[in-house]
């Protein structure tokens, strides 16, 4: 499939009072149509960052310091925030964790996905009708008798449906979801994230989600991007990365994912050590206060992501994996 998106070297900046610190360094990765993109990470990793400076809704401290978001052969960073603001809400649109905070109280879920439509251009009556269609494509029943409820009077799972439904209001090529299950119920998620699948494959669009669950990637993924400490450790085709995960971290989250078949563990094995805080990040590789595999050069170095099995769909940023795969080192070495 065709790129949809493109993130190059991605960077963002934070200001601390008179300091600047660099949150996201060199963040690539694409997302294409009719695929749902992973984006996994702890939290902290910057994982929402990064969705939040693709679609230019950083918090005022926050900037982007370099790099370019490629969409419909246009920098998303070049346009002017009019433009940007059209691309909100119609091609691009994004789905929050909490529904609850997504729509307002006080308007009928109806008006809401009426004035979403109106703001894009609909004429009203035709909005109501386009209205119920999407309520009902989105799994709601008996749209037309729901359409005038307002949001406490659905389910959680329900309130989350009707954002989707807004989310995909004005014909959007791409759907970014940050943790859009993390507030519901275990056995809502599944449905929810069902739901995208659906959507995916009958509006032929892309989806990037953005999780701390392995097991959510494994489900619905077909790509995934995984981030640590402000950067793309590994990235790849899932199938690829699970069967074979090139970054010690990778492996680590792989591990620690439940069992969905098979024995269940009382207890979780976790990952030891915490996650870096993003303006302190160790030196050379983040990762390596919590690697049992650094070596002297992981302290010295940060690891670019290079290829790793002679496909650049396959990518990974350790020193020691480039190493046992027997390639040579980064050529050109940025020191910490
Ligand atoms: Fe571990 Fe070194 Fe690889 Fe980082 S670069 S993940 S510290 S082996
Ligand atoms: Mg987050």
């Amino acid at each position: 499939a065709a790129n949809l998106l493109e993130v190059r070297n991605l960077g963002t900046t934070f200001r601390f009072g008179q300091a600047e610190v660099q949150a996201l360094h060199e963040v690539s990765f694409e997302a294409r149509t009719g695929r749902v993109l992973g984006i996994v990470g702890e939290s902290g990793s910057g994982k929402s960052l990064t969705a939040r400076a693709i679609m230019r809704m950083l918090p005022e401290t926050a900037s982007v310091s370099n790099g370019e978001v490629l969409f419909e052969s246009g920098n998303l960073l070049d346009l002017p925030e009019a433009r940007m603001r059209s691309i909100r809400g119609s091609k691009i649109a994004m789905v929050f964790q909490d529904p609850q905070a997504a729509l307002n109280p006080v308007k009928t879920v109806g008006w809401q996905i009426e004035e979403a439509l109106v703001v894009h251009g609909m004429n009203k009556s035709r909005a109501r009708a386009r209205a119920i269609e999407l309520l009902g494509q989105v799994g709601i029943p008996e749209p037309d008798k729901r359409i005038d409820d307002f949001p406490h009077q659905f389910s959680g799972g329900m309130r989350q449906r009707v954002v989707i439904a807004i989310a995909i209001a004005n014909s959007a090529k791409l759907i970014i979801a940050d943790e859009p299950t993390t507030a519901l119920d275990v056995t809502i998620q599944a449905q929810v994230l069902r739901l995208l699948v659906d959507l995916k494959s009958r509006l032929d669009i892309g989806v990037i989600l953005i999780t701390h669950d392995m097991g959510v990637v494994a489900e619905i993924c077909d790509d995934i991007v995984v981030m640590y400490g402000g950067r793309v450790v590994e990235r790849g085709a899932v199938a690829g990365v699970f069967a074979a995960p090139q970054h010690p971290y990778t492996r680590n989250l792989l591990r620690s994912m439940p069992r969905i078949e098979g024995v269940r563990t009382a207890r979780l094995p976790t990952i030891p050590g915490s996650t870096p805080d993003l303006s302190r990040l160790p030196s050379g590789c983040a990762f390596h206060p919590r690697c049992q595999f650094a070596e002297d050069i992981c302290l010295r170095e940060v690891p670019v992501l290079l290829p790793m099995a002679g496909s650049p769909e396959r990518e990974a940023a350790c020193h020691v994996a480039r190493q046992n795969a027997g390639l040579p080192p980064d050529p050109d070495p940025t020191p910490s």
